[in-house]
């Protein structure tokens, strides 16, 4: 079993104007493999910015705090070393990137993960393989990253990732999101069956409950302006099916 432990983590953006904004103001999760645990919280509440401060996105100033994996801190090192260490982040907007292609991504980061290149008829067999599963055709694999990707096939081309990387830890930054009824089944379906095939700890983040109906999280924390305003079990994503955010929420205060 492995463990990520995020203490007290202290998070700040550097605004346009070039002043210092802070955006989460004492976190704190533990999360262990074979866990799943759902990040919700109305829109700009930070979310994003936790997954990209665990991910170790270099636009995130860190104030305070700490992120583990099995004791060892991560915070002071680059994101690559946190990949390699059994970090994944799936963005909830993916980058295209020109000029390289599926193939080509897929098998330049398998090696840097591993440290070495896969052989290469046994890789493409569980690329294809994972790619069938995931409904996708073997043209896939010569397009551009992202480029004019639909909704859809970014999310399949990050659990595509996800499944070939093999991380301890998984973050979904709101992998529902521009996902049609079809799409979220075959996208959730292919998490659940790589999770546990890999006995990955998910971290899901979400604003809407409708993934967790194909995803269970065991725990459910709920950020509101950068702090775990509430924790609970699956019955916590029921209620907030029902009640939305409001209550959290000043109903006197700007939203945006
Ligand atoms: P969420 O994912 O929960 O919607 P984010 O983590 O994306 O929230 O954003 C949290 C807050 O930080 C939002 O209010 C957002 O506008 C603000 N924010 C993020 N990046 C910047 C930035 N570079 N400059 C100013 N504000 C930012
Ligand atoms: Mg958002
Ligand atoms: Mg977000």
């Amino acid at each position: 079993m492995s463990t990520l432990e995020i203490r007290d983590l202290h998070v700040s953006v550097e605004t346009d104007q070039g002043e210092e904004k802070p955006i989460l103001r004492g976190i704190d999760l533990t999360i262990n493999t074979d866990e799943i645990h759902a990040i919700m919280g109305p829109n700009g509440s930070g979310k994003s910015t936790l997954a990209y401060s665990i991910a170790g996105h270099p636009g995130y100033i860190i104030k305070q705090g700490s992120v583990k994996l099995d004791g060892e801190e991560l915070l002071d090192k680059p994101a690559d070393v946190r990949a390699r260490a059994g970090l994944f982040l799936a963005m909830q907007y993916p980058v295209e990137i020109p000029g390289v292609t599926v193939s080509n991504f897929l098998r330049t980061a398998k090696t840097a993960i591993d440290g070495k290149a896969p052989r290469l008829r046994d890789w493409l067999r569980e690329v294809k393989g994972s790619m069938k599963e995931l409904r996708m055709s073997d043209d896939f694999l010569e397009r551009n990253v992202n480029e004019n990707f639909s909704g859809g096939e970014k999310k399949r081309h990050e659990i595509l990732q996800m499944e070939l990387l093999k991380p301890k830890f998984a973050i979904l930054d709101e992998t529902d999101s521009g996902l049609d009824v079809d799409a979220l089944r075959i996208v959730s379906e292919g998490v659940n069956r790589v999770r546990e095939a890999n006995h990955t700890g998910l971290l899901l983040i979400t604003h809407y409950t409708r993934i967790l109906r194909y995803i269970k999280p065991q725990f459910v924390h709920v950020i509101v302006k950068g702090r775990v305003a509430e924790e609970g079990g699956p019955e916590l994503a029921v209620r907030l099916e029902d009640e939305g955010y409001d209550r959290f929420l000043d109903p006197n205060e700007a939203l945006v």
